[in-house]
């Protein structure tokens, strides 16, 4: 049995070094607290709202920042993907119910008229894109009144959206990612932190576990099926040979990032979309024209 790293016990987990389980959470913790203060990502006088799914990632930063800054609201986005969003929401809401944290659920039913599984029921295309795009709308809009908005992402996340981002050649899409997004001068656009940047999948899976959160370790089912899901399975392949391979993703990425920033800043002219009103870098945005060609083949067609 491998030893814990800093006493004699057991190590319970071992993915950059082997801790016991109170090394482990203090390791973790100091990790992100880390992260926060060297990034500047949230002070106190910030009133912040994390993008929760029910999901591991986003309740351990729902619980980390409840726990060091307090007055955090949870915002939560329903799809409506049956047999899973209605668990994770069931979760998080008793989990914000056990910690009196204030929830807000926002559906895709409400906002759009038409639920994600009723849209993919009309039409073929790829749910990740659809709900790229319109999860990221609602978030937006739901975070009005908030200063930053903080989200779940963790370091496997972040070297996915490198590789996926250098793969298809998107680099002004690359510019936009980092642990501090979206300083944009526009005041309808939210700044995006994210405290788990350097935390491997598996650290948060293992720091979730043992805080006993009391949430379901579920997949959505569309995942699968994602240019992503390849991104990440080529990564953990990677890992595997060559352990330490997605922290240099990120690193190294994180040492390009501000000539990317420089090249890009200021190539997309922020505008307001006709329809809602949204930043916009093109006359109607892309939530908008995704919603009025769903809603004309997804809705329920109104009888008069
Ligand atoms: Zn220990
Ligand atoms: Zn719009």
């Amino acid at each position: 049995m491998v030893k814990c790293s800093g006493c004699s016990e057991d190590a319970v987990i071992n993915v950059t070094s082997p801790y016991c389980k109170g090394h482990f959470i203090k390791y973790f913790e100091a990790k992100v607290a880390e992260t926060i203060k060297g990034y500047k990502l949230i002070s106190k006088n910030d009133k912040t709202i994390i993008a929760c799914s029910g999901g591991k990632d986003s309740t351990t930063v729902l619980y980390l920042l409840n726990k060091w800054f307090g007055n955090v609201t949870a915002l939560a986005i329903d799809e409506g993907i049956p047999g899973y969003r209605n668990v994770t929401l069931e979760d998080l809401r008793n989990f914000c119910s056990r910690n009196r944290i204030p929830l807000k659920v926002v559906s895709y039913k409400d906002a759009f008229g038409f639920s994600l599984h009723e849209a993919l029921r009309k039409v073929k295309v790829l749910p990740c894109n659809i709900c790229g795009t319109l999860r990221r709308h609602l978030l937006n809009t739901g975070a009005r009144g908030f200063t930053k908005i903080a989200t779940g992402h963790n370091l496997d996340d972040e070297a996915q959206s490198i590789m996926m981002n250098f793969f298809k050649g998107n680099f002004e899409i690359a510019a936009r990612l980092g642990p501090l997004t979206g300083i944009a001068s526009d005041s309808k656009f939210t700044p995006r932190v994210k405290p788990l940047y350097f935390c491997h999948e598996k650290e948060v899976a293992a720091y979730a576990f043992l805080m006993s959160f009391g949430i379901r370790f579920n997949e959505c089912p569309h995942s699968r099926v994602s240019f992503r899901a390849a991104v990440r399975d080529f990564l953990n392949r990677l890992e595997q040979q060559k352990p330490g391979s997605k922290q240099n993703v990120v690193e190294n990425f994180l040492k390009l990032l501000p000539l990317l920033k420089k090249k890009h800043s200021g190539s997309a002219v922020m505008r307001h979309c006709e329809s809602c009103g949204e930043p916009s870098s093109n006359e109607v945005c892309k939530a908008c024209s995704y919603v009025a060609s769903l809603r004309s083949v997804a809705a329920p067609v109104a009888k008069f």
